[in-house]
């Protein structure tokens, strides 16, 4: 399938017009995709999880051509952890239901970074040094494995990520050796890639090898295809969205997202600010106009009321909690003046449309309409001497 083209912020008076207009654009991508993504889940008996970065330049479904909507992507800041209480149930119970569903799982653990500047645009999470966010990523291997260990429906395997080619970077399962796709040649052969995923990943069951040349094979497709053979390198990225969904305006380098994943929820917003502000300051978005922080509910159960309602609850607090984080916190004052050019949009995400629905009258509702709001604790919570909160 195809991918349309994205509306470009640079065409719209406000941020949050391009947001409204990248939202309705995607919920049409997606509904035409209906059928290809039917015909993937159908045919295609393994689910595909990826573990990728908020950062704002890289789109794996994008660089491997695949239907929107068909992975299923978990985007926050460096490393994610399988023993943090709530991202580790999520993807567990996540990966059990897929692999009832569809009979197996792929989950790809992914690093970034750049071969032209990796200085200064690898993961921020990892201090730029690739090097770490190997190492990194084996932890989370580690992990996986440990879950998911006899389980041949499950493979884990780590995929490294150039974001200034969207060339993926296979690391063998016994990490001793890694192949760029652009390696493999312009236009490699199915059997050829086959040979060698199974060589890398001696674990992998046939169905899992046969997806996986099917991503690279398009990967390789992406990369030839790319003009100038590299996409825009730098970050320019205006938007944050916080919460899970509301996919619509991330593209690449014009937003961030962060998942709800981490056992600090407000920490890597805090990331995606200060990289913002960096953007700012270098002049790589215009300074004139503002920036947005979409706060994003996932509303899986869209008829039923007290869900509804709860996700609505839930888009606000992340939206309070967020810029207390931001901007009431002690150590957050160097973030202090993006407030006045920071724009917020709140909703909710219908999971089955993957849409954002931008009910006008609650993105209008601020704080002080939610009930009790002046009661919603203050950030940071308070700390006792040892530096442990009083309820750890
Ligand atoms: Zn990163």
């Amino acid at each position: 399938m195809k991918h349309m083209a994205k509306p470009n912020p640079d065409n719209f008076q406000t941020t949050r017009e391009f947001a409204l207009a990248s939202f309705e654009q995607y919920a049409k991508t997606y509904e035409q995709g209906h059928l290809s993504r039917r015909h993937w889940e159908e045919y295609n008996h393994v689910r595909v999880f990826f573990l990728g970065c908020m950062d704002g330049r890289h789109d794996f479904e994008r660089v491997c051509k695949l239907p929107t909507g068909t992975v299923r992507t978990y985007g926050m800041r460096g490393a994610f952890n399988l023993g943090s209480p709530w991202f580790g149930h999520l993807l567990v119970s996540d990966v059990e239901r897929d692999v009832v569903k569809h009979g197996y799982a792929l989950v790809i653990e992914s690093f970034h970074f750049s071969k032209c500047n990796n200085a200064g645009l690898g993961c921020k999470a990892y201090g730029h040094d690739l090097t770490a966010a190997r190492e990194g990523i084996n932890l989370q291997l580690a992990q996986s494995r440990f879950v998911w260990q006899q389980e041949a429906r499950v493979l884990v395997v780590a995929w490294g990520y150039d974001t200034d080619k969207g060339d993926i970077y296979m690391v063998s399962e016994d990490g001793s050796k890694g192949t760029y796709v652009s390696e493999l040649g312009i236009e490699p052969s199915e059997a050829s890639v086959r040979a060698l995923l199974k060589q890398y990943y001696p674990s992998a069951t046939e169905k899992h090898v046969k997806e996986m040349a099917y991503l690279i094979l398009r990967n390789s497709e992406y990369i030839r295809e790319l003009k100038d053979g590299v996409q825009t390198v730098d970050h320019t990225e205006r938007i944050v969205i916080f919460g899970r969904g509301a996919l619509g305006v991330f593209d690449i380098n014009t937003a961030f997202r962060v998942g709800p994943f981490s056992d600090d929820l407000f920490a890597p917003l805090g990331t995606a600010m200060g990289i913002i502000k960096q953007n700012l300051e270098a002049g790589r978005i215009p300074s004139d106009r503002e920036i947005l922080l979409i706060t994003a509910a996932l509303c899986e159960d869209p008829h039923n009321g007290p869900h509804v309602r709860q996700c609505q609850l839930k888009a606000g607090h992340f939206k309070h909690a967020g810029l207390e984080y931001l901007f009431g916190a002690p150590g957050a004052t160097k973030l202090n003046e993006l407030q006045e050019s920071l724009q917020t949009l709140k909703g909710k995400v219908d999971v089955l449309a993957g849409y954002f629905e931008p009910d006008m009258k609650f993105i209008e509702v601020c704080d002080e309409d939610l009930p009790n709001a002046h009661l919603l604790p203050k950030w940071p919570l308070p700390k006792v001497a040892n530096g442990k909160r009083p309820d750890c």
